[in-house]
């Protein structure tokens, strides 16, 4: 294969944004745009539109190797030896953030929490955290507390010892990190133009808020008439908004983009696929994990997009997305986590 170009985004509107950010190369970019005609036939709606970013190409692939293009960036430009970060015991962030550490010589700290409650034993140790232990990560075990503090706490002692720590925040989604989906963002619309696939929106799982955030935020740069919306894993609706806003404005500001006229109001969220909570799966997420892997042989998982899938499925069903329009899902990865959660599958 020829020389290509390492990313679509990495030319015109994007190149002018984000070259100033310092950037490592992790992503398998542009990761592919597939059209899902089997699970299009069995919804009878709306052209279903997959774009992998599952195969990101880093440990298992998931959305936060767009992100850690930029956090690990970062790091390195601030000559930082370790990186500390948190997440839940199944955490797919806290997986890619060890792995990408690994790739780049950095010691990775991750704190896990108890977020999940009354789990199996298959939960807490097979997964993401078997890939954690592989990935050489040094584990931190804490309950259900608010890991900013901990985090905090822990580069203080780091520091104590003559290390330079670099903490991630969880989901790292921060201005820096979320810059990893405006690129993404802009590599999924020069992806639909080159098809003239005029897709009305994209649908995808929200948690920690970066990954919507960007991709609003590259909507906005390349004038894109591309809806965003996010099917939330946990939160209610107004305080997953916050995240998204609050993530959006710090990229914003990080990249010097100061006009967000009325971008409130295309912060689009929906949180009736949250089922019985964060990282607890609802009947209508396994169902949904299932039509996509007997439909498609695309692996959901339990946590995140199988509940964004979910979401997807209900809307079409409702008539939100009818025959004739095309609408993009975004899988954000999450199948490492699919051991965890066995028992869930057993019937
Ligand atoms: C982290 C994660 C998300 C949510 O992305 P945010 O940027 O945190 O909103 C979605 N899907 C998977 C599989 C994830 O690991």
């Amino acid at each position: 294969m020829g020389e290509l170009p390492r990313q679509a985004d990495d030319r015109g509107v994007a190149a002018r944004w984000l070259a100033p950010h310092p950037r490592v190369a992790i992503v398998h970019a542009p990761t592919a745009l597939e059209r899902l005609d089997r699970l299009s036939h069995a919804l009878d709606g709306p052209t279903v539109w997959v774009k992998r970013d599952d195969c990101t190409g880093l440990a298992g692939g998931g959305n936060k190797a767009r992100k850690l293009e930029f956090l690990i960036g970062e790091a390195l430009a601030d000559a930082a030896d370790t990186v500390i970060t948190a997440g839940a015991v199944q955490s797919n962030h806290a997986r890619q953030v060890a792995a990408a550490a690994a790739r780049f010589g950095l010691r990775t700290i991750l704190l896990l929490t108890e977020t999940v409650t009354g789990r199996g034993d298959a939960y807490q140790n097979n997964g993401n955290l078997l890939l954690d232990r592989l990935l050489r990560a040094e584990i931190r075990r804490a309950g259900d507390v608010e890991s900013a503090p901990v985090l905090a706490r822990i580069a203080e002692e780091e520091r104590a010892q003559g290390r330079r720590p670099c903490v991630i925040p969880v989901g790292g989604s921060n201005a820096v990190g979320t810059l990893g989906y405006v690129a993404g963002g802009l590599e999924l619309l020069a992806q639909l133009g080159a098809l003239g696939v005029n897709a009305t929106t994209v649908v995808h799982a929200t948690g920690s808020g970066g990954t919507q955030a960007g991709l609003l935020l590259a909507t906005r740069m390349a004038g894109a008439a591309l809806d965003v919306l996010g099917i939330s894993v946990g939160a209610p609706v107004e305080r997953q908004r916050g995240r998204v806003l609050q993530a959006l404005r710090a990229a914003a500001a990080r990249i010097g983009i100061s006009d967000l006229h009325a971008v409130d109001a295309a912060v689009a969220v929906d949180d009736r696929f949250v089922g019985p909570g964060y990282g607890r799966p609802a009947a209508e997420t396994i169902a949904a994990i299932r039509i996509a892997a007997e439909t498609e042989g695309l692996l959901l998982d339990p946590v995140y997009s199988g509940k964004a899938m979910a979401g997807l499925i209900a809307l079409i069903r409702a008539g939100r997305f009818r025959r004739g329009q095309h609408v993009v899902f975004l899988h954000t990865g999450g199948a490492q986590a699919l051991g965890a959660y066995a028992d869930d599958f057993a019937s």
